[in-house]
């Protein structure tokens, strides 16, 4: 066998340890991958695939790229859901003998890049970890751009429920039973699954004293809850794994208790298009979009953070209403602080580059720059007519010491790179004021030598010029030399193809004096630059708590602003849960077709005689708008915004819940009739009274009679066992029945004009049930063919004349269409469909009279002891009881 060339020995001993990630190995000025790694990245890369001989008989699949553009293509193999480990040759290749030591020294994954351009600065970029211990969970995530470091326990049944609150972009786990439930969510929001768990192996508790004092890590009380202090060990050991440094931003893990948070499971974050729409994935569209005016990247996650985590607690909550409330009544305050805040720059981010060595002297600038918008900040608001706001800023650190230590050292422009100069100001450093004065000086000196040696030689286009090779030199054209004596003392260095080029004894010596006085300086610039970094670095848990206070300050000034542009009103909280909506509106609705077009509507609910609301209504009525709208100024009313309404209530809910049925477009062809009876199923296993329960044409996914007797059952459940505030819109008539028979249920519905033949969307709710589907009458909205619709209003009242319970008649119907027109066979096929869903529009007492004699027909009496018969008797009396005499 033939034996592997020792560089490709070293490349499989590095491989070996970075299984999971495509190992960029450093060679001169590219970075090259082999086998495997090449195979895929040529593919994802579009690159070439080429060979090398690696001292086998095959030669290795090789592919490269170059050192100087690697970060597109490291961006473009995260983005198609890789890991990159970044392997460098770690000693100086011209002091080594042999073959270059190299190492990795830094792994780049999705939960860990710390590229602008794989970030969005509105967004937190979470790696998470999850450790599982008998049923309990802990769980940690962190952003390492920003610093922000969360850690809980909860239990493993609410933990996917979590994962789609935080949308990590990352996560590590420990146990592998968790793989299916994980890769489920995982696919869904795109979050790159690490397989490999080992950095559990170790529960080796030294890896936290790497990054937290002794004293802080005592403080947190982890010897109560281990889950949370092994899911911290491992998501620290994963950093350090991959950043492999200790010096970090993370100074605070926020320890919370997922109960102090509205809940709110992943379905109904994406039926109510939070941060997102439904159906393109856009911000644009979601409620996000709508209340985002924020001018920072800062305040822009704060707000994306409030609207996932709703608060609970009525206190909490008043609190950020009576401080958007002073600001949304100010309108100079809150156009001042705009312009303020529209300076600042990503401060939490660029403490996160400061913390990784990774800031340039530019961004330092940038840092600076917004340093200097704070005491503006600070003034505008203290001089207030304000209460709140100026409690919360008043102790706000200025960070002067920073600004001035920056302000005085660095140039307003420097260089975007540490070791090319440019970075330092001369007042700040003699050394660097000397070596500076040197270097103008030598330049000078060299124009003088050309004027001198331009009239000695008496050649007048005699110039000096410079290159990386030969220094500075002396260049005479060809012309030139043929007609004028060249000097003694110059000596002939270079040929071009019109001209010579010459030095100069006397030109080299300068020439040292000024190439040495410019490495000094950049050698110099470049340690004062890292000494400036180290010292800014040591305050940087002050700068990050001033980035938290602008974030806030952003976020409350922008949904101030929306308060006020949207004609918002403030919500009063209440426990007693009572929900009072007066004209409410649907905030993303309103924004899109204008709040003049919108139709407001009332609701009221509580928790008595009045908990839920049966809405029908035709299609394209306003139903789903309407029942998004009271969760939508719900969960608002949670986060501590005011609400498109000219009045609200607001009872605490602790969970919101909004499914959408399977066969209504919202749910995107994904979702089957199972899925729509899961979560069905979820939410009645998890709603407590305090919950808020939107249903959307439940049952809809399934035959008019299954999908009838479901959502009838569903409600009476919801009534009788649950008592949760919810709102059911439906197209089954029968369902209005509900209100007469229990307490606690009322009728809605959309009010619709008959103009004719035509109708009109008054979009209004009022108190009732529909008597009619207006199908036809929509259908005509829709322009079917005239045809269609004269002839279904034919059927339709044929079939009103007479009972639809008696079957005869819809066929004749459909015979007699099919005899006067032949060829259209689809025309038909609808017609037999839509007079099969009529058939099945049975009326809701013969349903359960029909099951009540199939039980009876299914009793099984001959094994029967007497008592079973007796129970199975007293049952069946019972049932016939609870519908009444009417029916048998
Ligand atoms: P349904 O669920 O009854 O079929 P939707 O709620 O989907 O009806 O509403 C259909 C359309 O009617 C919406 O797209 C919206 O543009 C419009 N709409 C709904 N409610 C209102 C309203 N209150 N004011 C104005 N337009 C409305
Ligand atoms: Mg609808």
């Amino acid at each position: 066998m033939k034996k592997l060339t020792p560089m490709m020995k070293q490349y499989f001993e590095i491989k070996k340890n970075y299984e999971d990630s495509i190992l960029f190995f450093r060679l001169g000025d590219f970075y090259e991958m082999f086998f495997e790694d090449a195979i895929v990245a040529s593919r994802v890369l579009e690159i070439a695939l080429t060979g090398k001989n690696c001292g086998l008989e095959e030669r290795a699949p090789m592919c490269g790229v170059p050192y100087h553009s690697s970060n597109s293509y490291i961006s473009k193999l995260i983005e198609n859901g890789y890991k990159v480990a970044i392997c460098e040759q770690v000693e100086d290749a011209s002091a080594s003998k042999g073959l270059v030591k190299r190492d990795v020294v830094r792994i780049i994954s999705p939960g860990t890049v710390m590229e602008e351009n794989l970030l969005d600065n509105k967004k937190n970029n979470y790696l998470m970890s999850i450790y599982v211990d008998n049923n309990k969970v802990g769980i940690s995530y962190v952003d390492i751009t920003t610093g922000d470091f969360y850690a809980t326990s909860i239990e493993e049944n609410n933990l996917v429920e979590e994962i789609a609150k935080i949308q990590p972009k990352e996560i590590i786990y420990n146990d592998n039973s968790l793989s299916e439930k994980l890769e489920k969510i995982s696919i869904l929001n795109n979050i790159f699954l690490n397989k490999e768990s080992n950095y559990y192996y170790s529960l080796d508790e030294d890896i936290l004293y790497k990054y937290f004092s002794k004293e802080y890590i005592e403080n947190l009380r982890l010897s109560d809850i281990l889950e949370v202090k092994y899911s911290l060990i491992g998501l620290l050991n994963y950093i350090f794994n991959t950043q492999k440094q200790i010096t970090s931003n993370l100074n605070n893990i926020s320890m919370y208790n997922s109960k102090d948070y509205m809940s709110i499971d992943m379905f109904t974050r994406v039926n109510l298009e939070l941060t997102e729409t439904l159906r393109s994935k856009q911000k644009k569209g979601s409620l996000l979009y709508v209340l985002d005016k924020t001018n920072t990247a800062m305040g822009g996650r704060l707000l994306r953070k409030w609207i996932e985590q709703p608060l609970i607690n009525k206190e909490k909550i008043e609190e950020r209403l009576n401080l958007i409330e002073e600001i949304k009544d100010n309108f100079t305050l809150r156009e001042d602080i705009c312009e303020e805040l529209k300076n600042i720059y990503d401060i939490e981010r660029l403490c996160g580059k400061l913390a990784f060595e990774k800031i340039n002297p530019k961004e330092m600038v940038s840092l600076k720059e917004s340093i200097e918008k704070i005491p503006n900040i600070k003034n505008i608001l203290l001089n207030s007519d304000t209460k709140y706001i100026k409690n919360l800023i008043n102790g706000l650190d200025e960070l002067k010491d920073i600004y001035l230590l920056i302000d005085n050292s660095l140039l307003e422009e420097p260089s975007i790179t540490l070791k090319d100069g440019n970075i330092i100001k001369s007042s700040f450093d003699e050394r660097i004021k000397t070596l500076r004065e040197l270097s103008t000086n030598g330049t000078y000196l060299i124009k003088n030598i050309e004027n001198r040696e331009k009239e000695r030689t008496g050649i007048k286009s005699l110039k000096i010029g410079f290159n990386k090779v030969f220094g500075y030199y002396i260049e005479i054209t060809k012309a030139n030399l043929k007609q004028f004596e060249i000097p003694n003392n110059y000596i002939r260095k270079q040929t071009l193809s019109n001209a010579e080029r010459f030095i100069t004894d006397e030109l080299k010596e300068i020439e040292e004096k000024i190439l040495n006085a410019e490495e000094k300086i950049k050698d110099l610039e470049y340690e004062l630059f890292v000494d400036i970094r180290n010292k800014v670095y040591k305050n940087i848990d002050r700068i990050q708590k001033v980035a938290k206070t602008i974030a806030y300050i952003d976020v409350l000034t922008s949904l101030a602003k929306v308060a006020y542009e949207n004609n918002y009103c403030k919500p009063s909280i209440n426990t007693s849960g009572e929900l009072n909506i007066i004209d409410g509106r649907h905030p993303v609705v309103e924004s899109i077709i204008g709040e003049e077009n919108f139709v407001p509507n009332d609701i009221k609910l509580n928790t008595g005689d009045f908990k839920i609301g049966i809405i029908t209504g035709p299609n394209m009525a306003g139903k789903s708008t309407y029942m998004r709208q009271v969760s939508l100024i719900s969960l608002l009313a949670h986060i501590g915004s005011f609400v498109p309404a000219e009045s609200a209530d607001i009872p605490i809910v602790d969970r919101i819940f909004t499914r959408v049925g399977a066969s209504d477009d919202l749910s995107q062809g994904q979702s089957t009739f199972m899925v729509e009876m899961t979560e069905v199923s979820h939410i009645l296993k998890n709603a407590t009274k305090n919950s808020l329960v939107i249903l959307d044409e439940i049952g809809r996914g399934t035959s008019t009679f299954d999908g009838l007797s479901l959502a009838w059952a569903i409600v009476e459940y919801i009534n009788e066992k649950i008592g949760c505030k919810t709102l059911f819109a439906t197209h089954y008539h029968e369902l209005t029945e509900l209100e007469d028979k229990f307490k606690g249920i009322k009728n809605y519905c959309v009010a619709v004009e008959e103009r004719g033949e035509d109708i009109i969307f008054l979009r209004k709710i009022i108190r009732g049930g529909a008597d009619q589907s207006y199908g036809i009458h929509v259908a005509k909205l829709a322009d079917l063919p005239f045809e269609v619709i004269k002839r279904a209003n034919e059927i339709l009242k044929d079939l009103e004349k007479n009972d639809i319970v008696n079957k005869n008649i819809c066929s004749e119907a459909a015979i007699t269409y099919q005899s006067s027109s032949n060829e259209n066979k689809e025309l038909k096929q609808e017609l037999v469909k839509e007079k099969n869903d009529l058939d099945e529009q049975l009326s809701f007492s013969n349903i359960e009279k029909e099951s009540i004699l199939k039980e009876i027909k299914l009793l099984n009496i001959i094994n029967m002891t007497p008592i079973e018969a007796m129970n199975a008797l007293y049952n069946i009396q019972n049932k016939v009881k609870s519908i009444g005499d009417d029916v048998l």
